[in-house]
């Protein structure tokens, strides 16, 4: 018989930690695909002077990024990313983006050439005048093959068992039957496609339109210019993608990880929270991500940081509006009155 798949899970956050219960009852289901214990590396903290990885192994539950769910006993959470994810055939990656690229440095000597990634990152990264893909980049540092999994998955809902779908970009055919088994459940339904670069982009820049939603609700603007605001966000993530990107398919933003994270997001994500209270606080968005997040990371803003100088680069602000105001209202204080300003004013 084939070799039992080890799983290993790098990151701990919100969507980790929910991951981590359908990775965790998952490979119990499969006992011919894969072994029964799963690693989870957690960044080392204290809650209540206790370590939190003592604390998940104790109680299993998360108590400080996902409260009050019980996650499985075969989840077990290490400090030591190394020892985390050694012998592992399949790596989760589950981070917010700004630390990705330290964790897998730290990870290049740990890692046999058979083992395949999966990304559940939602960010963009712009280096050397280029903006890349995290699946893209872990292949690079890691020499292994990175698939990746994105979609309407607000982790709270997802972890309480509510109906939902995901979309993930496989590499190969096999890959996919696989990730199917590792991920799929009667209420996260998996939806296996082959086109991850549409696949991230859409991940990564619906959170800078969800910003964009959330200074809506900050200034009281109402459903109908909500619904402008992700309409046209939509069109610039597909311009984005189609311009960028060449391999982009358009059915991809119909997928659960275009259209519907785009449309979850928007109405019950974090970045749409903070960018609400941002707006008339007198404060940076950062301060009140510190003030309501306790430590879990919004990904939109610095991923509208990314996408701005990267538009900067090339010349193009203009031509990608919506993107371009929210930017400058969070980052170079332009009045939030700009987004309505703009959808007036930019016809699409
Ligand atoms: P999170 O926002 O809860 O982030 C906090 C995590 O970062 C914690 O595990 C914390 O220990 C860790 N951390 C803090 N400082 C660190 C450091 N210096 N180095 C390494 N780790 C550090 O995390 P999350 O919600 O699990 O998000 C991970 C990814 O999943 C993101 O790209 C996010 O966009 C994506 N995602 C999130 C959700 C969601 O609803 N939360 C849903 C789908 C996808
Ligand atoms: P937020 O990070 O805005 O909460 O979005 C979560 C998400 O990606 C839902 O699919
Ligand atoms: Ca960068």
């Amino acid at each position: 018989m084939a070799q039992k798949l080890k799983v290993a899970i790098i990151g701990s956050g919100n969507w980790g930690s929910a991951i981590s219960k359908i990775i965790g009852n998952n490979v119990k289901l499969h006992p011919d695909i894969f072994q029964e214990d799963v690693n989870m590396w957690v960044f080392q903290e204290q809650v209540d002077g206790k370590n939190l990885t003592d604390i998940i192994n104790e109680k299993h539950e998360n108590v400080k990024y996902l409260p009050g769910i019980p996650l499985p006993e075969n989840i077990h959470a290490v400090s030591d990313v190394k020892e985390t994810a050694s012998g592992a055939n399949i790596l989760v990656f589950v981070l917010p983006h700004q630390f990705v690229y330290k964790v897998c440095e730290s990870l290049k000597d740990v890692i046999s050439p058979d083992c395949k990634a999966i990304s559940l990152i939602k960010g963009l990264d712009f280096q050397d005048n280029n903006l890349t893909l995290f699946s893209e980049e872990i292949e690079k540092i890691l020499g292994i093959s990175c698939a990746c999994l994105s979609g309407a998955n607000i982790a709270s809902e997802v972890a309480e068992e509510k109906f939902g779908e995901t979309t993930i970009a496989a590499k190969t055919e096999e890959d996919g039957k696989i990730f199917e088994k590792l991920f799929h459940t009667p209420n996260f339904d998996v939806k296996i496609i082959n086109d991850h670069v549409g696949v991230e982009v859409c991940g990564s820049l619906k959170n800078v339109i969800a910003i964009g939603a959330g200074i809506c609700d900050g200034l009281d603007y109402g459903n109908n210019t909500k619904a402008a605001v992700i309409r046209r966000g939509l069109l610039e993530m597909r311009k984005f993608g189609k311009t960028f990107f060449g391999g982009v398919r358009t059915e991809t933003f119909f997928e659960s990880c275009g259209v519907a994270d785009l449309i979850t997001t928007c109405a019950g994500g974090r970045n749409r929270k903070v960018a609400a209270a941002f707006i008339n606080s007198g404060k940076s968005i950062d301060e009140i991500e510190k003030e309501m997040l306790n430590g879990q990371k919004l990904q939109g803003t610095t991923t509208a940081l990314e996408v701005h100088r990267f538009l900067e680069s090339k010349n193009m602000t203009d031509e990608f509006p919506l993107m371009t105001a929210i930017y400058r209202i969070v980052y170079e204080g332009a009045p939030p009155e700009l987004l309505a300003e703009n959808l007036r004013t930019r016809k699409f």
